[in-house]
């Protein structure tokens, strides 16, 4: 499950957008040209009472893919903290857009699942700074122990970006709450449950 694909070379992010636009612009791409961002096997786009995403075929998905066997609530996770930066950012006064919103020139930006560079990771919401500073905000549902959010978070900051942890579900533990408020100095908890007919576009 992803809102982000390879669609003709480009990424494309489904979210916020209506299904019948989504298929209208699917629809000129065939089926190698709509792929997943980190294992680039083909996808397929997934509407039906949920948020559109993309999906690997069934038995497609490599067991390399680094974008998971993703819940529906990991999902629902990313959408909610790109719409709660977005308000932050709105109430500060700030200029802002969310993909697949056109940018403000000037503004800050906000994106799900942005591949980095050496395609190692991709972070769950980015948002880059006009200045060019970048800050992940990651969500993590599935059990993690302190020692792989210390390498997630040491990946991050050797690329000179700061990461923010927001955790729930088997990850929010007493000891990683405590890791990520010495380390890092702050940790979000999610208690995001899935909503299939609520819209909570950004
Ligand atoms: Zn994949």
């Amino acid at each position: 499950m992803a809102f982000v694909a390879l669609v003709g070379g480009k990424r494309l992010c489904t979210l916020g957008q209506e299904p019948h636009v989504l298929h209208d612009l699917l629809s000129a791409f065939g089926k190698e040209d709509k792929l997943c961002q980190s294992c680039k096997a083909p996808v397929f786009l997934r509407c039906g009472g949920r948020r559109p995403h993309f999906s690997h075929y069934p038995s497609s998905r490599p067991d390399s893919c680094k974008t998971g066997p993703e819940s529906v609530e990991h999902l629902e996770s990313k959408a909610e903290i790109a719409r709660m930066l977005k308000k932050a950012y709105i109430d500060l006064g700030l200029a802002v857009s969310v993909d697949p919103e056109p940018r403000v020139p000037g503004g800050i930006r906000i994106e799900l699942e942005v591949s980095l560079p050496d395609g190692e990771r991709i972070a769950d919401v980015m948002v880059s700074y006009p200045g060019g500073a970048q800050h992940a905000h990651e969500a993590q549902l599935a059990a993690i122990g302190m020692a792989e959010l210390q390498k997630r978070t040491t990946d991050y900051h050797a690329r000179g970006i700061d990461v923010t942890w927001y955790l729930g579900g088997s990850a929010c533990t007493d000891s990683n709450v405590q890791w990520c408020h010495e380390k890092l100095g702050n940790c979000y908890s999610l208690a995001v449950s899935p909503n299939y007919n609520q819209d909570l576009r950004p």
